[in-house]
């Protein structure tokens, strides 16, 4: 679950450097001659291309605003499409409709992520993007859906929110596609409070968003930056170097965390496999997850149900699955009139037989030592009674 189990000192003291060595410059760019060459966000920028292995990086104020950025390259127009999937937070629909585009939304499979075979079903000459989401830290089938998008001339975007540290064939999550989005908000695998990434494989796509996310400023180094150079306008989704500050010292923890919290998962798993009923989420082959939580697909929704009532006996709680679908399941969405009023076309029945029977269990990096042993009681004595 994160980053915030293993927040304080590093993090703190890379924040009072900004004000004992750094002259207090809070904003990412300019006052260059009272800050010390401190430069947070910059910084925090390249460590994380040279983390997960990308070309350009671009730090925003969000995970949303990640998404926003991305979108913002591609110009889209009010009739093209971005297809994402119908299990996911609410921020890849509404950054596909700041955009100005139409959501589509395709059914998942039981990687619990966009579904190959439902995607290209819906691809259509208005399709002009495919957001693919690593939910709750399993990586997405990328090679395929990747192939589908290569194969038709389609922009692919990773909304790698909670993928952070994932991979497939060694290669990180949010390298993968044309642009990756990731969050640090703070129940992400790193948090800055609030605060995002952007990942590009162009330089071109890298400039335009850089522009984009600070009202169209160019940082043209010729001229102060109130007489900066701009083609075109934006707005402001900038990183402060508070966000920046912070955001250096939680990825120097990252591979920590996500190997704790496979193993912690692997040891739940181990001890509740041989238990009836029940089946753990696929993943792509020479997947590596985040391990952000441990889910399992029961017999059917009402075992799943009884799991999550016997696990709350035991103080155990659930995330999102299956009590929490409302902000992550497109069904539910009512609110949501851009994807709700196409008629017809969306029911999400294959998605919602899956989400149904799920039971999502959060991995913490700080596991309590009693944890596995509590799941496997409050599982077993649902198994027993079927
Ligand atoms: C958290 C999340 C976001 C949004 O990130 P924020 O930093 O909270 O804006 C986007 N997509 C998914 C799948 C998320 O879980």
């Amino acid at each position: 679950m994160p980053g915030f189990e293993l927040i304080g000192k590093e993090e703190q003291e890379e924040i009072n450097d900004i004000f004992d060595n750094g002259g207090g410059i809070l904003f990412r760019h300019s006052f260059d001659n009272l800050r010390n060459n401190s430069y947070k966000v910059k910084q925090f920028e390249e460590n994380f291309k040279k983390e997960i292995g990308s070309d350009y990086a671009l730090a925003v104020s969000s995970g949303t605003a990640a998404l926003r950025v991305a979108l913002s390259v591609l110009d889209l127009k009010k009739d093209d499409e971005v297809i994402t999937q119908s299990f996911t937070f609410v921020a890849t629909v509404e950054a596909i409709i700041e955009s100005g585009a139409k959501p589509i939304c395709a059914e998942i499979d039981t990687t619990l992520n966009l579904n190959p075979i439902d995607l290209l079903k819906k691809i259509n000459p208005k399709t002009k993007a495919v957001i693919a989401v690593h939910m709750l830290g399993t990586p997405a089938n990328l090679i395929e859906i990747k192939k589908i998008c290569d194969d038709n001339n389609i922009a692919l975007i990773e909304d790698t929110a909670w993928g952070c540290g994932g991979s497939i064939n060694k290669k990180y999550l949010g390298t993968w596609g044309r642009m990756g989005a990731f969050s640090f908000d703070f129940a992400k695998t790193i948090t800055t409070g609030e605060g995002g990434m952007v990942t590009f494989k162009n330089k071109k796509d890298f400039i335009k968003a850089s522009a984009w996310h600070d009202h169209g400023h160019e940082n043209n180094p010729n001229f102060p930056r109130w007489e900066d150079t701009r083609s075109g306008s934006g707005f402001n989704f900038r990183m402060s170097e508070l966000q920046g500050a912070v955001g250096i010292a939680q990825l120097k923890k990252l591979k920590y965390i996500v190997n704790m919290q496979n193993k912690n998962k692997d040891k739940i798993w181990n001890l509740i496999s041989p238990i009836n009923h029940i089946t753990l989420r696929s993943k792509p082959e020479n997947s590596f997850e985040t391990a952000d939580a441990l889910i399992f697909l029961a017999k059917d929704a009402a075992m799943a149900l009884d799991c999550r009532n016997e696990l709350l006996k035991f103080e155990i709680s659930t995330k999102i699955l299956p009590e929490a679908m409302s902000w992550h399941f497109a069904k539910q969405w009512e609110h949501i009139p851009e994807i709700h009023n196409i008629k017809g076309k969306n029911n999400y029945s294959e998605s919602e037989e899956i989400l149904s029977r799920c039971v999502s269990i959060p991995i913490f990096v700080n596991m309590p030592s009693d944890m596995p042993a509590k799941i496997k009681n409050a599982i077993e004595s649902v198994a027993i009674k079927i």
